[in-house]
C-alpha cells in the first residue's frame, strides 16, 4: 500500500491534481475514496443537473470532456455544450480508468481515511473493515478540503414534522405531479435548476412558491465562454477591472458590476448579498422571473404538516404541497492555508472560479518545483465566495497570482497549453477589434483595481460586517 502520493478524494480535484502530476512526474500516486465510484458529488447529483459552466474547462487536463460543440437549442442555445451529471460520472470514470493504465495511479474506491497513524496513514478498506498502514513517502494530498455537500447527502438544517412532504431535488421528477403546488426551498443555482425544471415541465409560475433566505448575484454566462467565444470571458474580466479601479465603495461597485452586465440578479428591486460564482443563461433568468411568491423570511427552521417556520416569521403550506430541498451549501467554506505543506497537499481554490484547473495546476507546479515556499508564491489560496462581500478579495488575489505566473516562463507555457485554462484561445483571437479593446480596458484597469479593491476590502474588514475570513 505505499506509495510516493496519496490523494484522498476521488472527486475532480483529486482526479485532476493526479493526472497533472503524473503527465510530468515519475512517482506512484494512489488515490483513495470512500464513495463507490470516481467522481465525488457528481455521483448523487440530482437527474436533470448539467455544469453550469462549459464541459470544454472542465475535468482533467489530458482528457477532453465533450466535442466543443455549440448547443443550437435549448436554455444553452448559442453557448458551448455543458455536459449533464450522467456525462460528468461517465467522464470521470474513464479519466480514472485512464489513470489506472498509465501503471503510475492506483485507484482505491470505498476506501476511507482515517486519520495518521504512527506508522503511516490510516485506510480502511470498507468492503473488508481492514485498516492499513499507508506510507506517503512524497506527500499526503487532501483533495476533500473543500467537499461539496448536496442535497442528496447533505443533512438539512431544518426539522421535518410528521405530514409535511418534504424531499431533495433529485426526487423532484419522480415526486412532481403527485402533489399539489410546489415550494422549493434554496437560494442558489440548485433552487434555480429545480425552478427551471418545474417551469420546463408545464408548471404554471402561480403553482411554485420560492423561498429565498438570501437574494444571490449570478453571472452571465455569455461571459464564460472559450475557445471561439473567448472574447466574452476577456471582456467580462475588463469589466471587472473598470468597475474595481473606479467603485467609490461597494454598493457603487455592485452597482456597476451589474450595470455592465457582469452579475446578474434575479430581482433587481432586491439587495443581493449571497455569491457562489456560478451562472445563469439569460433563458434561465427570464424562466425564473415568472416566479412571483417568493418568502424572504430567513432559513427555515421547520416544516410542518400546516406551516413553515423560518427565522424571522411563519407561512401557511399544506400536506399537498411538496417541499423540494435544495439548500445545501454547495461548496464548502473553509477559511485559507498553505496549500504546500510540509509531507501534505492542500488542494484549495487559486485562480477563481476554476476548480478543475486550480487542482491542475498544483499537480503542475509540485512536479516542476522543489521549494514549497516557492510553490506557495505560485500558488496562493484564494478562498471559495460565501457571499457578494468575499468578491474583492476573491478577485484581486487573482489577478496578483496571475501576474506571478506571467514571469515563471515554463509555468505560462503549461497554463497556456492547459485544456482547464478558460482563457487558452485568447493569443488566437487578440487581433480581433472587440477582444483587443477589452484587452487594453483590463490592462489599463487591472493595478488600479487591485489597489481600489484592497481598500475597499480592508474598509469592510474594519465595519462590524467584516468576516476576516481571509487573514492570509
Ligand atoms: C452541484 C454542483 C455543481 C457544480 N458545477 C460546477 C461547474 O459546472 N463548473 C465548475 O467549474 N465547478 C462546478 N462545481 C464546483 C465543484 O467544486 C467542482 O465541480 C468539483 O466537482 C468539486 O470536486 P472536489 O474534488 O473538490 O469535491 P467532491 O466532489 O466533493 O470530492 C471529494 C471526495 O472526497 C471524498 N472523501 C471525503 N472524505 C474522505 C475520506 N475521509 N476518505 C476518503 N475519501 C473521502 C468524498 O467521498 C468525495 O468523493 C459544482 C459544485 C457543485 C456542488
Amino acid at each position: 500500500m505505499n506509495t510516493d502520493y496519496l490523494v484522498i478524494g476521488a472527486g475532480a480535484t483529486g482526479l485532476a491534481f493526479a493526472d497533472a502530476l503524473v503527465a510530468e512526474a515519475d512517482v506512484e500516486v494512489t488515490v483513495i475514496d470512500r464513495r463507490q465510484a470516481p467522481g465525488g458529488h457528481w455521483l448523487h447529483a440530482y437527474p436533470f443537473i448539467r455544469l453550469h459552466s462549459p464541459s470544454a474547462y472542465y475535468g482533467v487536463n489530458s482528457l477532453a470532456l465533450g466535442e466543443d460543440h455549440i448547443d443550437e437549442s435549448g436554455e444553452n442555445a448559442g453557448y458551448y455544450e455543458r455536459a449533464r451529471g450522467g456525462e460528468v460520472r461517465e467522464y470521470f470514470a474513464e479519466a480514472a480508468a485512464r489513470l489506472a493504465r498509465t501503471g503510475q495511479v492506483r485507484i482505491l474506491t470505498e476506501h476511507e481515511h482515517l486519520g495518521s497513524g504512527t506508522a503511516g496513514e490510516q485506510v480502511r478498506d470498507m468492503n473488508t473493515g481492514v485498516v492499513h498502514d499507508v506510507v506517503a513517502r512524497r506527500k499526503v494530498v487532501d483533495a476533500r478540503y473543500l467537499e461539496a455537500s448536496v442535497p442528496a447527502t447533505h443533512t438539512p438544517s431544518f426539522e421535518v414534522s410528521p405530514g409535511a412532504r418534504v424531499f431533495p431535488v433529485n426526487e423532484l421528477p419522480a415526486a412532481a405531479g403527485s402533489g399539489s403546488s410546489y415550494t422549493v426551498l434554496g437560494s442558489g443555482k440548485t433552487a434555480v435548476d429545480a425552478c427551471v425544471w418545474l417551469l420546463d415541465n408545464g408548471v404554471d409560475p402561480d403553482s411554485i412558491r420560492w423561498v429565498r433566505p438570501r437574494d444571490a448575484w449570478f453571472h452571465d454566462r455569455s461571459q464564460f465562454q472559450p475557445l471561439e467565444q473567448v472574447g466574452g470571458i476577456i471582456e467580462g474580466i475588463s469589466l471587472d477591472a473598470e468597475a474595481g479601479a473606479q467603485a467609490a465603495d461597494l454598493d457603487d461597485l455592485w452597482h456597476r458590476l451589474e450595470a455592465s452586465g457582469r452579475l446578474v440578479r434575479i430581482d433587481r428591486s432586491r439587495p443581493a448579498t449571497m455569491y457562489r460564482g456560478t451562472m445563469l443563461s439569460p433563458r434561465e433568468l427570464r424562466a425564473v422571473r415568472q416566479i412571483e411568491t417568493v418568502v424572504r423570511l430567513g432559513r427555515v427552521r421547520r416544516i410542518e404538516a400546516d406551516r413553515i417556520v423560518l427565522e424571522h416569521g411563519e407561512v401557511e403550506t399544506r400536506s399537498d404541497v411538496l417541499h423540494v430541498d435544495c439548500t445545501a451549501l454547495g461548496l464548502r467554506d473553509a477559511p485559507a492555508a498553505p496549500i504546500f505543506q510540509p509531507g501534505r497537499i492542500l488542494l484549495q481554490q487559486v485562480r477563481h472560479l476554476s476548480p478543475s484547473f486550480n487542482a491542475a495546476l498544483v499537480g503542475a507546479v509540485e512536479a516542476r518545483r522543489d521549494d514549497d515556499a516557492d510553490k506557495n508564491r505560485l500558488c496562493p489560496p484564494n478562498p471559495y465566495p460565501a457571499g457578494i462581500e468575499d468578491w474583492p478579495r476573491m478577485v484581486r488575489r487573482t489577478w496578483k497570482t496571475e501576474h506571478r505566473w506571467l514571469s515563471e516562463p515554463d509555468l505560462a507555457g503549461w497554463i497556456a497549453e492547459s485544456r482547464l485554462n478558460l482563457l487558452g484561445a485568447l493569443p488566437a483571437h487578440v487581433t480581433e477589434p472587440p477582444v483587443r479593446t477589452a484587452l487594453e480596458r483590463y490592462l489599463t484597469h487591472v493595478g488600479p483595481a487591485i489597489e481600489r479593491l484592497e481598500q475597499l476590502d480592508g474598509s469592510r474588514r474594519s465595519g462590524p460586517v467584516g468576516t476576516a475570513r481571509d487573514p492570509a
